[in-house]
Protein backbone atom coordinates (compact mmCIF):
# COMPACT_ATOMS: atom_id res chain seq x y z
CA UNK A 1 0.00 0.00 0.00
CA UNK A 2 0.89 3.65 -0.16
CA UNK A 3 1.92 3.82 3.91
CA UNK A 4 4.41 0.94 2.91
CA UNK A 5 5.54 2.27 -0.06
CA UNK A 6 6.21 5.78 1.80
CA UNK A 7 8.36 3.78 4.47
CA UNK A 8 10.31 1.78 2.42
CA UNK A 9 14.01 2.25 2.26
CA UNK A 10 14.67 3.86 -1.03
CA UNK A 11 17.12 2.09 -2.64
CA UNK A 12 18.89 3.14 -6.48
CA UNK A 13 20.86 -0.09 -7.05
CA UNK A 14 23.46 -3.08 -5.98
CA UNK A 15 25.96 -0.99 -4.89
CA UNK A 16 28.25 -4.09 -4.18
CA UNK A 17 28.14 -8.27 -3.38
CA UNK A 18 30.19 -9.28 -0.60
CA UNK A 19 32.66 -12.19 -0.80
CA UNK A 20 34.77 -13.75 1.80
CA UNK A 21 37.85 -14.88 1.40
CA UNK A 22 40.76 -16.47 2.97
CA UNK A 23 43.63 -14.10 1.48
CA UNK A 24 43.16 -10.53 -0.30
CA UNK A 25 46.44 -11.01 -2.14
CA UNK A 26 45.12 -13.67 -3.30
CA UNK A 27 41.61 -13.51 -4.67
CA UNK A 28 43.22 -11.24 -6.46
CA UNK A 29 44.18 -13.62 -9.39
CA UNK A 30 40.97 -14.12 -9.79
CA UNK A 31 39.03 -10.79 -9.56
CA UNK A 32 41.61 -8.43 -10.58
CA UNK A 33 43.70 -10.20 -13.10
CA UNK A 34 41.88 -13.26 -14.75
CA UNK A 35 38.12 -11.40 -14.41
CA UNK A 36 39.69 -8.03 -14.86
CA UNK A 37 37.78 -6.12 -12.49
CA UNK A 38 39.72 -2.80 -11.40
CA UNK A 39 40.86 -2.58 -7.43
CA UNK A 40 39.41 0.28 -6.65
CA UNK A 41 40.40 0.80 -3.09
CA UNK A 42 41.69 -1.17 -0.56
CA UNK A 43 41.90 -0.45 3.20
CA UNK A 44 41.62 -2.16 6.90
CA UNK A 45 38.06 -2.13 8.77
CA UNK A 46 39.24 -1.92 12.07
CA UNK A 47 35.65 -2.14 13.70
CA UNK A 48 34.49 -4.73 11.31
CA UNK A 49 37.81 -6.36 11.86
CA UNK A 50 38.99 -6.94 8.24
CA UNK A 51 41.03 -6.13 4.94
CA UNK A 52 38.52 -5.00 2.90
CA UNK A 53 38.86 -4.04 -1.10
CA UNK A 54 36.63 -3.01 -3.43
CA UNK A 55 36.80 -3.56 -7.38
CA UNK A 56 34.66 -2.05 -9.86
CA UNK A 57 31.73 -4.42 -12.06
CA UNK A 58 30.71 -1.46 -13.96
CA UNK A 59 27.55 0.47 -11.91
CA UNK A 60 28.15 -1.79 -9.32
CA UNK A 61 31.48 -3.28 -7.28
CA UNK A 62 32.86 -6.60 -5.57
CA UNK A 63 33.63 -6.02 -1.88
CA UNK A 64 36.60 -8.72 -0.86
CA UNK A 65 36.43 -9.00 2.81
CA UNK A 66 39.24 -10.98 4.87
CA UNK A 67 38.86 -11.55 8.22
CA UNK A 68 42.07 -10.01 10.46
CA UNK A 69 40.74 -11.51 13.77
CA UNK A 70 39.26 -14.55 14.80
CA UNK A 71 36.02 -13.48 16.91
CA UNK A 72 34.60 -11.38 14.08
CA UNK A 73 31.54 -12.38 12.10
CA UNK A 74 33.62 -12.59 9.37
CA UNK A 75 36.07 -15.03 10.40
CA UNK A 76 33.28 -17.40 11.96
CA UNK A 77 31.57 -17.37 8.56
CA UNK A 78 34.66 -18.35 6.86
CA UNK A 79 35.59 -21.28 9.52
CA UNK A 80 31.70 -22.08 9.32
CA UNK A 81 31.70 -21.51 5.75
CA UNK A 82 34.42 -21.13 3.79
CA UNK A 83 35.24 -18.38 1.09
CA UNK A 84 32.20 -17.24 -0.68
CA UNK A 85 28.89 -14.79 -1.17
CA UNK A 86 28.53 -12.73 2.34
CA UNK A 87 26.51 -10.12 2.02
CA UNK A 88 24.42 -7.69 -0.43
CA UNK A 89 24.68 -4.03 -0.06
CA UNK A 90 21.69 -1.53 -1.80
CA UNK A 91 22.91 2.18 -2.27
CA UNK A 92 20.40 4.66 -0.45
CA UNK A 93 20.56 8.25 -0.41
CA UNK A 94 20.52 8.19 3.28
CA UNK A 95 21.06 5.39 5.28
CA UNK A 96 20.17 7.26 8.49
CA UNK A 97 16.33 7.89 6.61
CA UNK A 98 16.21 4.34 5.66
CA UNK A 99 16.98 2.97 8.71
CA UNK A 100 14.45 4.62 10.59
CA UNK A 101 11.67 3.58 8.31
CA UNK A 102 13.16 0.44 8.66
CA UNK A 103 13.32 0.14 12.33
CA UNK A 104 9.63 2.40 12.41
CA UNK A 105 8.27 -1.35 10.10
CA UNK A 106 9.69 -3.11 13.00
CA UNK A 107 12.19 -4.33 10.84
CA UNK A 108 14.99 -6.46 12.83
CA UNK A 109 18.82 -4.32 12.46
CA UNK A 110 21.95 -5.66 13.20
CA UNK A 111 22.91 -1.31 13.22
CA UNK A 112 20.82 1.20 14.44
CA UNK A 113 23.05 3.30 13.39
CA UNK A 114 25.31 4.36 10.02
CA UNK A 115 28.65 3.70 10.61
CA UNK A 116 31.93 4.38 8.49
CA UNK A 117 32.49 1.57 5.79
CA UNK A 118 34.63 0.96 2.97
CA UNK A 119 31.96 1.99 1.00
CA UNK A 120 30.98 5.13 2.97
CA UNK A 121 28.07 4.90 5.69
CA UNK A 122 27.06 1.79 5.77
CA UNK A 123 24.18 -0.52 7.92
CA UNK A 124 23.39 -4.00 8.22
CA UNK A 125 20.08 -5.15 8.83
CA UNK A 126 19.51 -8.26 10.56
CA UNK A 127 19.62 -11.55 8.35
CA UNK A 128 15.91 -12.32 9.49
CA UNK A 129 14.33 -9.03 8.06
CA UNK A 130 15.91 -10.44 4.12
CA UNK A 131 14.71 -14.48 4.24
CA UNK A 132 18.27 -15.40 5.64
CA UNK A 133 20.20 -13.08 3.49
CA UNK A 134 22.22 -10.31 4.87
CA UNK A 135 21.91 -6.40 3.59
CA UNK A 136 23.70 -4.09 3.74
CA UNK A 137 22.94 -0.58 3.04
CA UNK A 138 25.47 2.14 2.00
CA UNK A 139 25.78 5.72 1.10
CA UNK A 140 28.61 6.41 -0.44
CA UNK A 141 31.04 9.31 0.43
CA UNK A 142 32.00 8.95 -3.67
CA UNK A 143 29.58 7.83 -6.41
CA UNK A 144 29.90 4.40 -7.87
CA UNK A 145 31.33 5.62 -10.62
CA UNK A 146 30.65 3.71 -14.18
CA UNK A 147 34.05 2.19 -15.25
CA UNK A 148 35.73 0.77 -18.13
CA UNK A 149 35.75 -2.66 -16.16
CA UNK A 150 35.04 -5.44 -18.93
CA UNK A 151 32.61 -7.34 -16.96
CA UNK A 152 30.08 -5.84 -15.68
CA UNK A 153 27.30 -6.99 -12.65
CA UNK A 154 24.13 -8.12 -14.37
CA UNK A 155 22.23 -9.86 -11.42
CA UNK A 156 22.72 -11.80 -8.13
CA UNK A 157 21.27 -14.92 -7.93
CA UNK A 158 19.42 -15.78 -4.49
CA UNK A 159 17.77 -19.30 -3.47
CA UNK A 160 14.93 -19.16 -1.45
CA UNK A 161 12.29 -21.89 0.20
CA UNK A 162 9.69 -20.12 -0.99
CA UNK A 163 11.11 -17.86 -4.18
CA UNK A 164 8.16 -15.42 -4.51
CA UNK A 165 7.51 -14.93 -0.66
CA UNK A 166 10.80 -13.78 -0.30
CA UNK A 167 10.71 -11.86 -3.25
CA UNK A 168 7.82 -9.77 -1.80
CA UNK A 169 9.93 -9.21 1.24
CA UNK A 170 12.72 -7.48 -0.93
CA UNK A 171 10.23 -5.19 -2.89
CA UNK A 172 8.32 -4.20 0.02
CA UNK A 173 11.59 -3.19 1.71
CA UNK A 174 13.05 -1.88 -0.96
CA UNK A 175 10.64 -0.72 -3.30
CA UNK A 176 12.07 -3.17 -5.71
CA UNK A 177 9.90 -3.46 -8.86
CA UNK A 178 9.20 -6.52 -10.37
CA UNK A 179 10.38 -7.63 -14.29
CA UNK A 180 7.97 -9.21 -16.41
CA UNK A 181 5.40 -11.57 -14.83
CA UNK A 182 5.78 -14.67 -15.56
CA UNK A 183 3.76 -18.14 -14.12
CA UNK A 184 7.22 -19.78 -13.02
CA UNK A 185 8.41 -20.23 -9.85
CA UNK A 186 10.91 -17.38 -10.61
CA UNK A 187 10.86 -13.67 -9.54
CA UNK A 188 13.47 -11.34 -11.09
CA UNK A 189 13.39 -7.96 -9.59
CA UNK A 190 14.67 -4.43 -11.06
CA UNK A 191 17.32 -3.00 -8.78
CA UNK A 192 18.63 0.03 -11.12
CA UNK A 193 20.83 -0.90 -14.06
CA UNK A 194 21.05 -4.76 -12.57
CA UNK A 195 18.73 -7.03 -10.86
CA UNK A 196 17.89 -9.65 -8.09
CA UNK A 197 16.73 -12.92 -9.47
CA UNK A 198 14.87 -15.21 -6.97
CA UNK A 199 14.99 -19.14 -7.64
CA UNK A 200 13.69 -22.04 -5.49
CA UNK A 201 16.37 -23.55 -3.52
CA UNK A 202 15.57 -26.82 -5.19
CA UNK A 203 16.95 -25.86 -8.40
CA UNK A 204 19.96 -24.53 -7.14
CA UNK A 205 20.99 -27.68 -4.44
CA UNK A 206 19.29 -26.61 -2.14
CA UNK A 207 20.98 -23.56 -1.69
CA UNK A 208 19.44 -20.77 0.67
CA UNK A 209 20.71 -17.47 -0.07
CA UNK A 210 23.35 -15.75 -1.98
CA UNK A 211 24.00 -18.37 -4.82
CA UNK A 212 25.39 -16.89 -7.79
CA UNK A 213 26.40 -13.71 -9.18
CA UNK A 214 25.81 -12.78 -13.45
CA UNK A 215 28.80 -10.69 -15.12
CA UNK A 216 27.57 -9.02 -18.60
CA UNK A 217 31.19 -9.31 -20.49
CA UNK A 218 31.96 -6.55 -22.62
CA UNK A 219 34.23 -8.91 -25.09
CA UNK A 220 33.36 -12.43 -24.45
CA UNK A 221 35.77 -14.05 -26.51
CA UNK A 222 38.66 -12.25 -25.09
CA UNK A 223 37.40 -12.64 -21.24
CA UNK A 224 36.85 -16.51 -22.14
CA UNK A 225 40.91 -16.60 -23.29
CA UNK A 226 41.43 -14.66 -20.03
CA UNK A 227 39.63 -17.81 -18.19
CA UNK A 228 40.89 -20.52 -20.61
CA UNK A 229 44.56 -19.21 -19.85
CA UNK A 230 44.30 -19.12 -16.05
CA UNK A 231 42.90 -23.04 -15.89
CA UNK A 232 39.57 -21.54 -14.49
CA UNK A 233 36.97 -24.76 -13.89
CA UNK A 234 33.93 -23.70 -16.02
CA UNK A 235 31.30 -24.86 -17.63
CA UNK A 236 31.00 -23.48 -20.88
CA UNK A 237 27.50 -23.02 -22.72
CA UNK A 238 26.52 -20.70 -26.02
CA UNK A 239 27.38 -17.45 -25.22
CA UNK A 240 27.90 -17.63 -21.56
CA UNK A 241 30.41 -19.58 -19.48
CA UNK A 242 29.65 -20.44 -15.23
CA UNK A 243 33.06 -20.69 -13.45
CA UNK A 244 33.11 -22.92 -10.70
CA UNK A 245 33.38 -22.48 -7.23
CA UNK A 246 36.71 -23.96 -6.53
CA UNK A 247 38.54 -21.42 -9.13
CA UNK A 248 36.16 -18.03 -7.78
CA UNK A 249 36.71 -18.17 -4.03
CA UNK A 250 33.53 -20.17 -3.48
CA UNK A 251 31.41 -17.97 -5.70
ZN1 LIG B 1 29.74 -4.56 2.15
Amino acid sequence: GEQVGARAAVIRKIHHVGIVVESLSRSYTFYRDTLGLPLIKEADVKDQGVKAALLSAGESEIELLEPLASETGVAKFLAKRGEGLHHLCFEADDVAAALDGLSARGVPLIDRCPRPGLAGMVAFLHPRACAGVLVELATPTEPVRDSVAPVKLKRLVIGARDAKGTAATFRELFALSEETANDGPRVMLRAGPSALLMVPAEEVGGTEGLVAISFLAQDFPALIRRLEGARVSMLRGAGEATVEPVSSHGV
